[in-house]
């Protein structure tokens, strides 16, 4: 059995197998995809103190470093349920969808999120290339451009508001007849001299010239009609899925679906810690997964040497 088992090999994961494995206790990470979203990105321009670099080569690095210590990686390996210990201080139990299951002292949950896509033509084949889902991240990316912003719950309106900072305009595209942000944020919004909100709009397709996007077509679901507007950039904006369905049941989640963590990553079950984009700390970064990976792995830690299986 493991002292510490990390599912998930994203930047939290790996911050947490490193932070154990540094303790001189038996270690492993069990991920479906080692690398996580980092795989998925193409510059990172915030990872402070690495002035410009790209997701396969962060990856790339964040498993080198884990190497570097005593760590069991299992690579591949997508787990499908965890079960609590029967007994405190008893040994924790994660199920992997080939059948085979790991037994731990202390879990660390850092099975991250994932970006709902509009899932239209288009969308998938001009990501990073102007199709983007982080304005903390590709911002910057569209100074003096035009861009839209789909969708207008909270994280839209706030991402069209900060982008129009930023880029020559905005236009927010919202599906519903109304937003769904917060009073203040849709007051400051339409308070922008540079953002055109348009409701009732159903994005239908993504246009590019096959290198770049260039447009988008809507269609407006009042009259019906198809319209197209001309821009360089599209924020998808309508949601981020925490991976957490293995863990409904067993773990409290919040109810978005993320993993409810104290200040110490402690979830509502003893022993297990979680960390990152699954779980309610705000503001999904990479710099963020890999602080609250370390933090959740020195919680673990302490939980280890309190209990008296340690
Ligand atoms: P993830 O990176 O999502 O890693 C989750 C890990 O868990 C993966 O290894 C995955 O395979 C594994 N996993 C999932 N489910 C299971 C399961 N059931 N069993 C086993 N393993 C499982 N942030 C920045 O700071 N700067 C940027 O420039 C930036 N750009 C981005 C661009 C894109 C296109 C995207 C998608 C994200 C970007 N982000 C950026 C956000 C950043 O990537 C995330 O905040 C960060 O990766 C979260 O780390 P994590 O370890 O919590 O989760």
């Amino acid at each position: 059995a493991f002292d510490v088992l990390v599912v998930g090999g994203g930047p939290a994961g790996a911050a947490a197998a490193i932070y154990a494995a540094r303790k001189g206790i038996r270690t492993g990470v069990a991920a479906e995809r080692f690398g996580g979203q980092v795989l998925d990105t193409l510059g990172i321009e915030n990872f402070i103190s690495v002035k410009e670099t790209e997701g396969p080569k962060l990856a790339a690095a964040l498993e080198q470093h884990v190497k570097e210590y005593d760590v069991d990686i299992m690579n591949l390996q997508r787990a499908t349920a965890l079960v609590p210990a029967a007994a405190p201080g008893g040994l924790i139990e994660v199920k992997l969808e080939n059948g085979a299951s790991l037994r731990s002292k202390s879990v660390i949950i850092s099975t991250g999120a994932r970006w709902r896509s509009m899932n239209v033509p288009g969308e998938a084949e001009y990501r990073t290339k102007g199709v983007a889902y982080c304005p903390h991240c590709d911002g910057p990316l569209f100074k003096g451009k035009r861009v839209a912003v789909i969708g207008g719950g909270n994280s839209g309106v706030e991402a069209a508001i900060d982008l129009a900072g930023i880029v020559a305009h905005v236009t927010l595209i919202e599906f519903d007849s109304k937003l769904r942000a917060d009073a203040v944020l849709q007051t400051k919004l339409r308070s922008l001299p540079n953002v055109t909100i348009l409701m009732s709009a159903q994005t239908t397709e993504v246009h590019g010239d096959g290198q770049k996007v260039n447009g988008l077509s809507y269609k407006d679901r009042v009259s019906g009609e198809l319209r197209r507007v001309d821009l360089e950039g599209i924020f998808v904006q309508i949601g981020l899925l925490p991976n957490s369905d293995w863990l409904k049941g067993t773990v409290e989640l919040s109810p978005r679906g993320e993993v409810i963590v104290d200040s110490h990553g402690q979830t509502s079950v003893p022993g297990v810690f979680a960390a990152g984009d699954v779980t309610t700390v705000p503001y999904k970064q990479i710099i963020i997964a890999m602080g609250e990976g370390a933090k959740a792995s020195l919680g673990a830690f302490d939980h280890l040497i309190r209990s008296s299986v340690a």
